[in-house]
């Protein structure tokens, strides 16, 4: 299928293009800053390019004014797109072209069976209940039964995830009118041309479906790299809607130094400012000391780091 393409100046495709899409739903944390710090160092590392996604096609969890304030804070981290932010909100008619396209192949296929439904089935979609109790029906990919897909991480290693019985059709249009994250972001990367996705581990298990849903729509398929997770102290995931504590914009390095410790890298940066940290963070990096485990950080996670 064809997708609306970024054009870039030069035209020129780039080996390597990286991203970081947060979702609007709270301030950026110190995963996020991981997230972000990470995933820039291994496209610049690369030589590619780096861009920024706001991911705000779940509205009712996004929250008024926080991309702004995402994007003033990444700005504060020397941490600035190559090309104009995409915002997911914006682009209900290219989804909505993907959908189509799928429907038409009969690759998916509207659904009513509501989440109590697919309960006693542990939440996975084979077929469709007979008398399924939704009012206004989803959208699902088919998902063939048998289908492996395999994933060469970065930094897991090989993860192989059993499709249909570990995750069943999913939801590419929800029940409630909104875009499914699956769909979004498979339809943007491959919008954007990304080539490389490097984001938290939480996202491992979506990789499968996302390499699935490319085979599917026939656009390029992307690599992968999944961070460590931050785990606050009593060990829960940092996310930015259960309020974890933001990383402050007026005073960026301590957090950037704590970021690069938890990336495992070993080269102490001494830097004035941000933007020198980067490029003097550049000249060490080492992608192969990315750990793999979750993250503690001694002390606070808030950033200070001392
Ligand atoms: N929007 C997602 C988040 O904020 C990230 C999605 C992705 O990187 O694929 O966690």
């Amino acid at each position: 299928m064809t997708l609306d393409v970024e054009t870039r100046a030069g035209n020129t495709r780039s080996a390597y293009r990286g991203r970081f899409a947060p979702s609007p739903t709270g301030p950026l944390h110190l995963g996020s800053l991981l997230a972000a710090i990470g995933s820039w160092m291994m496209a610049r590392h690369a030589d590619g390019e780096w861009l920024v996604r706001i991911e705000d096609v779940d509205t009712p969890r996004c929250v008024e004014g926080i991309a702004e304030q995402q994007l003033r804070t990444l700005a504060a981290f020397g941490l600035e797109s190559d090309l104009p932010v995409l915002r997911q909100s914006h682009r209900q008619d290219i989804y909505r072209s993907a959908l189509q396209t799928l429907l038409d192949q009969n690759a998916a296929f509207p659904c009513r069976c509501s989440r109590n439904d697919l309960r006693d089935e542990g939440n996975i979609h084979r077929k469709c209940l007979e008398h399924p109790s939704g009012h206004t029906a989803a959208v699902r990919l088919r998902v063939p039964d048998g289908l492996t897909i395999t994933i060469e991480d970065r930094i897991h290693g090989t993860f192989v995830q059993q499709l249909d019985t570990e995750v069943g059709d999913f939801v590419l249009f929800r029940a409630d009118g909104l875009w499914a994250y699956q769909l979004a972001v498979v339809v943007d990367d491959a919008a954007q041309q990304i080539t490389h996705v490097v984001r938290g581990a939480d996202l491992l298990d979506s990789a499968p479906r996302q390499r699935y849903l490319q085979q599917i729509l026939a656009v390029p398929q992307t690599e992968y790299a999944h961070l460590p997770l931050v785990l606050d102290v009593d060990g829960h995931k940092l996310s930015k809607s259960s309020l974890a504590t933001p990383v402050t914009e007026s005073d960026p390095l301590p957090a950037m130094n704590v970021v690069w410790r938890l990336l495992g890298q070993v080269e102490p940066i001494v830097a004035r400012n941000p933007n020198r940290w980067l490029q003097e963070a550049l000249r060490s990096f080492e992608p192969n000391r990315i750990p793999r485990s979750e993250l503690r950080p001694s002390g606070p996670v808030n950033s200070q780091g001392e």
